[in-house]
């Protein structure tokens, strides 16, 4: 069984993975896809666990939409893309929403990491203030993508520091062609696992392959941890 825990909606995403032999995918929906990425879950449910994506210009609407997801189409979990939402993590007006989340034990991934979209501030890339939300919701389940992105030691110091931070792995190579000292991929992961602990690092893909972790020199039982096990643990599903 492997689990990859940050996805994107897109033709033929199912075959894609099944072709890395990658059995289940987070798939993580836009302010316009939160019915598609249910619609997918519900005629393959093995295979597809949908995320909101909430409007956090309207937490009120938000928060009512959360509740109807999680109770009746599959949702188990919400996806922050600071960049383009322009919002920071510890924004107070948000925290109505991740008492919510919390309540209904909804996950929350963090985009971390700045990317090519045009006209995206910096400090919207950086999850530091993801500690503050750690702090303020113990009991909330979080994940920083990308191992943090251009921010993997901030990231990784978060996830240390808190037992609910959890990190992800999607799309590695981007980051680590430009960090300062360059890193490999396999190497970020290995330098996350010693930092965080084996039980805290997450596959995902999005060009990273299950291959990085299983043909790797971690110890066997944090490749299980890493491709599988931690998900399913997150998920409430072992
Ligand atoms: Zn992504």
């Amino acid at each position: 069984m492997i689990v990859n825990f940050h996805e994107h909606p897109y033709e033929g995403v199912g075959e894609h993975n099944a072709s890395l032999g990658i059995d289940r995918m987070v798939l993580l929906a836009d302010r316009d896809t939160n019915d598609l990425v249910c619609d997918m879950a519900e005629r393959e449910p093995q295979r597809y666990i949908p995320f909101y994506r909430a409007d956090v210009n309207d937490i009120p609407k938000s928060c009512a939409e959360l509740r109807h997801y999680v109770q009746h189409r599959g949702v188990r979990g919400v996806k922050f893309q600071p960049l383009s939402q322009s919002v920071m993590p510890n924004d107070p007006k948000l925290y109505p929403f991740y008492e919510v989340c919390q309540e209904l034990r909804a996950i929350v991934l963090f985009h971390a990491g700045v990317v090519a979209f045009p006209k995206h501030y910096v400090r919207f890339g950086n999850p530091v203030q993801v500690d503050d939300v750690a702090w303020d919701f113990p009991d909330l389940r979080i994940v920083i993508a990308h191992l943090g992105g251009n921010y993997s030691y901030e990231a990784m110091v978060i996830c240390s520091n808190h037992p609910n931070v959890y990190m992800d792995t999607a799309y590695l190579h981007f980051f680590c062609d430009r960090s300062l000292p360059q890193v490999q991929p396999i190497e970020l992961v290995a330098r996350a696992v010693r930092f965080c602990g084996p039980e805290k690092i997450l596959f995902a893909s999005e060009d990273v392959h299950p291959s990085l972790i299983a043909d790797s020199d971690l110890a066997e039982e944090t490749k299980k941890l890493i491709l599988s096990g931690n998900a399913l643990r997150l998920l409430d599903e072992q």
